[in-house]
């Protein structure tokens, strides 16, 4: 039998069917006819999925006493294995298989080959569509595929006659393919449970038989067509520079978006009589089943690639063009990308984006930035999140733990309640302190402010308890715009925050952009090969005062009549601190000349994240009105460890004695000169972190909100004298594990931690 034209003939006769005005039980019956005569088999039958159990629906060749008679569980017989696998099967002699389940009412004994394959809709089987022939035989590939193709009618027949129910096969197939735990890395820490909602939606195909084979050619060539120019203008974007993960993952996408290899089998799909998406589907549901045989990381890899591409071909195909956020959530959902942008993780309703998984991610991408300040907890580098987990299917986050809980069992689920009640629990309890002092037992007051960097975070002042924002990140405003943000736009927001906060202090950062913190809209430096130590930050920002005189002037205008706290980033000479400064005050002085309203006074810190900039403390507190140290940068310039690779983010301990040595130095240098000193990094938001450097005369932290409860608990359930003092001594003596002792000391004095 001449392959394509098998499925040729067997579409064209389906189109007749498929167009024809009779019931849905009637098409079934001349279709189980065509495959037969078609395929030359003795026996073609049609199963399909009701009350969770495989029904004999059609058939010719059996006993028709047996339709809607014979029934198979999900994985029983080898009609319920295909359904439960997803996957055809053939066989010369079907008796020898041990999972053939012998069903006399049908009068199959005189059969011995049997192939079937699988009818799915939305990657669940809802049936099966098998032949048998009386002799035994193997089945050539092409004819699977043939049966592959009219299953795919088949499944578009089913679903407009609504003889399956789609929700009931996809708890089935979730049910079949059973529990599983995947490793993460926690970005933000969070428990979360919902269902699994892909950014990039997969594409039902609903159109599968073609009315006109050469328009359907021609919409794939368009398709095609722009298919590859969105390829080439996302290469040419700035964030995918060469050399970066982006930039591969995109190389294997042209790679395979100009294969002709792909396209011509797309195209001989159409050929046979299937529309352009029904083509595209055929082809990868192919690849797919290729992709779950391999043992090949690699490969398995560049084929979720092709997965990708193939679903971003559909799009444009079938129209549907927008991404989850756009089709708008339901429900708790777990968001699962390959990567996000922080623009398009904002897109997304808070009120039922509850946690988000990615397969790649790293923890300095803007849009774990983004995601800590929005409360959601997000897990990154999730290895073949998409071979495994499929939309719809229910899903623990457990950050925390670095783990991906996918179709939990009634025990995990049971178990993720009880971590939740416990942290609802502790919640209560902090919420408890919520408006009470952060003192010590030994009546040391704490200050505790909260970092933000969204308009809706200033909200979080009054939940949180916080004494006041104590970084206030102004470049996420500039991550998140398409374009640079204009100064009426930087102005509303700055004071919309500065409202929200009332008579608490704010603390507004100067843009960080630059390095790994790159916007479209600016141009950077292509050649910076080390991003964290490059041109970042106040280096850029001295270099473009264009720039930094719209938000001088932002920021002194939607401060006007009230006190401004501004503090620059990665001051590394305290000289960048005197320009800054001096760029401000002119603008203030230009502003008060032109007899517009100005802040009744400006409060100047430097951030203190690079390690030469303490060797001059000297000079610099004298200039300066506060300071922060960051200890997210501090850390990795003082260790020469990039804080976004994830191989050294436990190699070197907050509380190793270069750290604690260094931040005791700033404290003592601040001390001397009356210049208040406040903790910015996220070394201040874990408790026993938090109680050393409280120990080592740090009054004021600056954390994410969520940390405010815990920290200030701990405070007020702490002397601080006694440990203090044992800081003192650990510093001063070689060797000694200031976490082991610290740990040891906070848990004789019964502290919460
Ligand atoms: C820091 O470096 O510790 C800091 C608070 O700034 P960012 O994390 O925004 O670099
Ligand atoms: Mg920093």
């Amino acid at each position: 039998m001449p392959p394509v034209s098998a499925a040729r003939t067997i579409l064209r006769r389906l189109h007749d069917v498929m167009a024809a005005k009779t019931a849905a039980q009637a098409k079934l019956n001349q279709i189980v006819r065509i495959v037969a005569a078609e395929l030359g088999s003795e026996v073609a039958s049609i199963y399909l999925l009701r009350d969770g159990v495989l029904e004999l629906f059609a058939t010719q060749g059996l006993a028709q006493s047996a339709v809607h008679v014979t029934r198979l569980s999900m994985g029983q017989g080898l009609v319920g294995n295909i359904a439960a696998r997803r996957e055809p099967l053939s066989l010369a002699e079907a008796k020898a298989h041990p999972d053939f389940a012998y069903r006399p009412e049908t009068g199959e004994d005189d059969f011995h080959s049997f192939c079937g394959v699988p009818i799915v809709r939305r990657e669940s089987a809802i049936g099966v569509l098998a032949v048998q022939h009386r002799d035994p035989r193997d089945y050539a590939e092409v004819e699977i595929e043939a049966l592959q193709t009219v299953a795919m009618v088949l499944s578009e027949l089913i679903h407009g006659a609504g003889l399956v129910d789609d929700a009931q096969a996809a708890r089935l197939r979730a049910a079949n393919s059973g529990p599983m735990r995947m490793n993460g890395l926690k970005l933000v820490d969070g428990l979360a449970r919902g269902t699994a909602v892909f950014h990039q939606p997969r594409v039902v195909v609903e159109h599968t038989v073609a009315d006109d084979v050469d328009a359907e050619r021609t919409r794939l060539v368009e398709a095609f067509r722009r298919m590859r120019a969105q390829i080439d203008a996302m290469m040419g974007q700035a964030e995918f520079v060469a050399g970066t993960d982006h930039h591969e993952i995109l190389e294997t996408y042209k790679m395979f978006a100009y294969d002709e290899g792909w396209a011509r089998r797309i195209n001989e799909a159409i050929e046979t009589g299937l529309t352009a998406e029904a083509a595209v589907e055929r082809v990868q549901s192919r690849n797919r089943l290729r992709m779950r045989s391999i043992d090949d990381p690699y490969l398995k890899e560049r084929l979720t690639d092709l997965d990708d591409l193939a679903n971003r071909l559909l799009r444009i195909l079938s129209g549907q063009l927008g991404t989850a956020a756009q089709l708008g959530l339901s429900g708790d959902a777990i968001l699962i990308a390959r990567n996000l942008g922080p623009a398009e993780l904002l897109e997304y309703d808070k009120r039922h984006l509850k946690g988000v998984v990615l397969e790649e991610g790293s923890l300095t991408a803007h849009v774990i930035i983004v995601a800590r300040a929005m409360g959601v907890p997000v897990l990154g580098r999730v290895d073949q999140l998409f071979a495994q987990v499929n939309e719809g299917d229910e899903l623990i986050v457990d950050a925390g733990n670095n783990a991906l809980l996918v179709r939990p069992t009634a025990a995990t689920i049971k178990s993720y309640q009880a971590m939740r009640a416990l942290k609802a629990r502790q919640a209560e309890q902090w919420a408890k302190v919520r408006d009470l002092p952060a003192i010590s037992k030994d009546g040391r007051q704490i200050a505790l402010y909260m970092n933000a960097g969204l308009v809706d975070d200033a909200q979080a002042i009054a939940l949180s308890g916080a004494d006041g924002i104590g970084l206030f990140r102004t470049e996420f405003q500039f991550l998140v715009s398409a374009t640079l943000p204009r100064r009426e736009r930087q102005q509303s927001l700055y004071r919309g925050v500065l409202e929200a906060a009332g008579d608490k202090p704010v603390v507004f950062r100067t843009v960080d952009i630059g390095g790994d913190k790159a916007v479209p809209y600016l141009d950077h430096d292509e050649e910076d090969e080390n991003p964290a130590m490059g041109w970042r930050a106040l280096r850029l920002a001295l270099g473009r005062t264009g720039l930094m005189k719209v938000q001088a002037r932002a920021l002194l205008e939607a401060a006007a009549g009230r006190t401004l706290n501004v503090m620059f980033p990665m001051v590394s000479e305290p000289w960048e601190f005197a320009e800054a400064r001096a760029l401000m005050e002119e603008q203030r002085e230009r502003l008060a000349s032109l007899g517009r309203p100005v802040p009744a006074e400006i409060c100047y810190g430097a951030m203190i994240e690079v390690p030469a900039l303490i060797e001059q403390l000297d000079v610099l507190l004298p200039m300066t009105d506060f300071v922060s140290i960051g200890t997210n940068d501090l850390t990795q310039f003082l260790f020469a460890a990039d804080r976004a690779n994830p191989r050294l983010a436990d190699r070197y301990d907050w509380l190793s004695p270069a750290i604690l040595r260094v931040i005791r130095r700033v404290v003592c240098a601040a001390a001397e000169h009356d210049v208040p000193v406040t903790v910015c990094g996220e070394m201040g938001g874990r408790p026993l972190e938090a109680l050393a450097l409280i120990a080592l005369g740090v009054e004021r932290l600056s954390i994410t909100p969520a940390g405010i409860g815990p920290i200030k608990a701990m405070i007020r359930s702490a002397t601080l004298e006694p440990l203090a003092d044992a800081m003192l001594d650990w510093l001063k003596t070689p060797g000694v594990n200031v976490r082991e002792q610290l740990s040891s000391a906070a848990k004789r004095q019964g502290l919460l931690l």
